[in-house]
């Protein structure tokens, strides 16, 4: 089953070509990992599933992708119900400056979700899902900044999975991590996909062998190879 559908994508920074003519089906539930040197356009690719290329100035695009049948790029009008479906978690843990809870119901309030049992049972439930809510259920008040930068990351999945997207956008997430914490992500990853579709930026190679189900290449703006990770990875 597919989750997304790109249609001979590209996309121009004023004159510079940064994709060119993606094709490219990712699958629903699996985590597919996008791979590829410096500069090939694995973020770029990455900003067009949630439109935040719209933000830059001199962006153009051309093509389409399809989220569950529906154009993303030809959306009309209010891109923040496109946003609730795609979420996005950055390299940097970036929690903001305030309770764990609070940053746990920020897209709830967004939507006006006002009631006090839901919205603690959203914050269970999401902290459950990111793998920390054993760690933090007796200090939910307590500063979000005050946590190590693993479980701030956790705290960055548990805000970004209590909208329930569909999607979940996932930039170089271990990147600024130590080894144990990008383990711990990295097995997290493997459950979340039960309810999400991932896509996964990564330099690392290994990493997307240990955890990605699909891997695309990037080279140039391209996608020059894609095929289930198990293939790609294994000797012939
Ligand atoms: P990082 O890979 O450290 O997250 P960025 O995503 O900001 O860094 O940038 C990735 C690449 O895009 C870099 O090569 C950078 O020079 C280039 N880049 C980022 N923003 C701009 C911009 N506004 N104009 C031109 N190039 C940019
Ligand atoms: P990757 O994530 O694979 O490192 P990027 O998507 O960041 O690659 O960048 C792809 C190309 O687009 C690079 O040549 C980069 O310099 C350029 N680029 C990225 N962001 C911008 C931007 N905001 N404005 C202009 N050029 C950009």
């Amino acid at each position: 089953e597919t989750a997304l559908e790109l249609n001979q994508l590209s996309l121009w920074y004023d004159d510079k070509q940064a994709l060119k003519d993606i094709s490219l089906r990712i699958p629903k539930n699996r985590i597919t990992a996008l791979i590829g040197p410096s500069g090939c356009g694995k973020s770029t690719l990455l900003r067009c599933f949630n439109r935040m290329n719209d933000l830059i100035d001199g962006c153009r695009m051309e093509g389409d992708i399809l989220l569950e049948q529906q154009s993303i790029l030809h959306h009309a009008g209010d891109l923040s119900a496109l946003r609730r479906r795609v979420g996005m978690v950055f390299q940097r843990p970036n929690p903001f400056p305030k309770s764990i809870y609070e940053n746990v119901v920020y897209g709830l309030r967004l939507q006006g979700v006002r009631d006090r049992r839901v919205l603690d049972e959203a914050v269970e439930r999401a902290l459950r899902a990111a793998a920390l809510w054993s760690e933090v259920k007796d200090s939910l008040r307590q500063n979000a900044l005050t946590l190590s930068s693993g479980q701030q990351q956790r705290l960055v999945i548990a805000r970004a999975v209590a909208i329930e997207p569909e999607v979940l956008l996932l930039d170089e997430p271990t990147s600024a991590l130590d080894p144990i914490s990008t383990l711990v992500i990295e097995e997290l990853m493997t459950t979340l996909k039960q309810h999400f579709t991932l896509i996964l930026v990564t330099h690392n190679m290994q990493q997307a062998a240990r955890v990605s189900d699909y891997t695309a290449f990037m080279h140039n703006g391209s996608v020059v190879e894609f095929a289930q990770t198990d293939d790609l990875f294994t000797a012939p």
